[in-house]
């Protein structure tokens, strides 16, 4: 194992990853078609257009005071392809706190 092993967040995708052999997934331009523009369109890195409309809902929940549903737009970055449309929902999960009470 070398020293320059290590497990860490990947400071351009963001995902967890041993950044030695990590290797991004590719960039897409993403939107949410009620609120934005696609010349407001961020960058988010996913293997498929799906991946990328529930990461951009994850990362974009709070702003809108989170909704259970957003549309966002997405497509490769740097291309003219037709915007892939989504509806993604957010469930909420459940949380587990114990409270000692004896
Ligand atoms: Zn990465």
């Amino acid at each position: 194992m070398s020293e320059t092993r290590q497990y860490d967040k990947c400071p351009t995708c963001g995902r967890w990853a041993w950044l030695d052999k990590h290797t991004c997934p590719p960039p897409w331009e993403c939107y949410d078609p009620d609120n934005s523009e696609p010349d407001y369109a961020d960058t988010l890195y996913g293997y498929d257009g799906r991946e990328v409309a529930e990461l951009y809902f994850e990362q974009n929940d709070s702003e809108y005071d989170y909704p259970d549903e957003m549309t966002v737009c997405v497509r490769p970055s740097g291309s003219d392809a037709a915007w892939e449309k989504y509806e993604v929902e957010a469930e909420a999960v459940r949380q587990y706190n114990a409270t000692k009470v004896e």
